[in-house]
């Protein structure tokens, strides 16, 4: 069972990836409303973990709180995401800058860098924390805060409603 620590970081990284997907999903998701399922696309992610990274030493923890498809330890900490495509590239992006951000202000590990990896592209995106974006990180918690103080954010359309759980939900 996760730590309520861990599920908080958890819960805020990904609130961090569904602000860039579709508000109505951050906020939906916020409120307690959970219909993700298993779904082919998750099965596809743990494939490509078993396949394309089974070499990799994985070391899934940093002080049992926070999880990470795989780490390296050497001089510097590297923190990899596996993804399947680079579609929500930006969402990728802010939720492991979210990471970087709280190893750094809540653990003190400031070497650290995030790698996301597309195997299916072969592309990698490699992330370091600096003012800029980590002033960026404080200002979208901040949005987040307000989006969920307010109404549901009414459904748009987006890519992402295709493969959304919710789509019943905000379109039937
Ligand atoms: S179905 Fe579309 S609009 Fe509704 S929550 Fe999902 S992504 Fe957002």
């Amino acid at each position: 069972m996760l730590a309520d620590s861990e599920k908080q970081l958890r819960i805020i990284g990904t609130q961090i990836n569904y602000y860039f997907i579709c508000k109505t999903k951050l906020w939906l998701f916020s409120h307690h409303i959970q219909m993700e399922q298993e779904s082919e696309l998750v099965s596809l992610g743990k494939m490509l973990h078993k396949d394309t990274y089974k070499r990799d030493k994985k070391d899934k923890t940093i002080d049992n709180l926070i999880s990470f498809d795989f780490v390296r330890k050497g001089e510097i900490l590297e923190i990899h995401e596996v993804k399947k495509s680079n579609k929500m590239s930006k969402a990728h992006h802010y939720q492991l800058l979210y990471y970087l951000h709280y190893l750094k202000n809540e653990k003190g590990i400031s070497n650290a860098i995030g790698i996301i990896d597309y195997p299916k592209i072969r592309r990698k995106e490699t992330l370091k924390l600096d003012n800029k974006n980590e002033k960026e990180i404080e200002n979208i918690t901040k949005r987040i805060g307000n989006i969920l103080s307010e109404e549901m954010p009414a459904p748009q359309k987006v890519p992402a409603c295709l493969k959304c759980a919710y789509y019943e939900l905000c379109f039937v």
